[in-house]
């Protein structure tokens, strides 16, 4: 497997995957990942991508629920104060 922006070799590491979406930030530590020994572009592997894109569908639907609840909880609030 070679890079796809310099053509370095390739090799089996263990890296990060960070992603900001609105309502939440995740970190994900050690996943196995495709490094290149020459300008360290990572890519991650098949099956590592199905369980991350996994992972992020579960908490876009929980963060959808807790933020509604959030924000009627502020509507209340409003009401009251009004
Ligand atoms: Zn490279």
């Amino acid at each position: 497997m070679k890079c796809m922006y310099c053509q370095g070799t390739m090799k089996r590491s263990v890296s990060s995957f960070h992603i900001s979406r609105k309502g939440y930030h995740l970190t994900l530590d050690e996943i196995f990942a495709w490094v290149c020994c020459q300008c360290g572009e990572s890519y991650f592997e098949e099956t590592q991508v199905e369980v991350i894109q996994d992972i992020i569908r579960a908490i876009e639907e929980r963060t959808e629920e807790v933020r509604k609840a959030a924000i009627e909880e502020r509507a209340e609030e409003v009401r009251k104060a009004a």
